[in-house]
């Protein structure tokens, strides 16, 4: 296996061990370490690193079909999760929020009370 994939699985495997351990800010750093870690990996490799982890802990489990795994090649780090979430028009909280007061500024008023 390629040495990133190998980190990769050993940093999955650290974030539950820390995770199991209820080890709360051990479980905030270790999902750091790995979210850092899958950003340097490309699409490909994320598939590859969560394949292996699949067969390495569920050998006699078919791998899902390619279909489904196509989201297995998302980063987990917080920039890429906000960029996909745009790029699907999916806006953040704010953004709706934002997006409802801009829209209540511009209904027009029913009662006109300039006479
Ligand atoms: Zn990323």
């Amino acid at each position: 296996m390629a040495p990133n994939l190998v980190e990769w699985l050993a940093l999955y495997d650290h974030l539950n061990l820390v995770y199991r351990a209820r080890d709360h800010p051990g479980v905030d750093a270790a999902f750091l370490a790995l979210a850092t870690h899958d950003h340097t990996l490309t699409t490909s490799d994320r598939i590859a690193a969560r394949v292996a982890r699949w067969r390495r802990d569920a050998p006699h489990e078919p791998v899902p079909p390619e279909k489904e795994r196509a989201w297995w090649g998302h980063c987990l780090c917080r920039a890429c999760a906000a960029a996909r979430r745009a790029s699907a028009g999916i806006p953040a909280p704010w953004q709706r929020q934002q997006r409802t007061l801009q829209q209540q500024k511009l209904k027009p008023q029913r009662k006109g009370h300039r006479g």
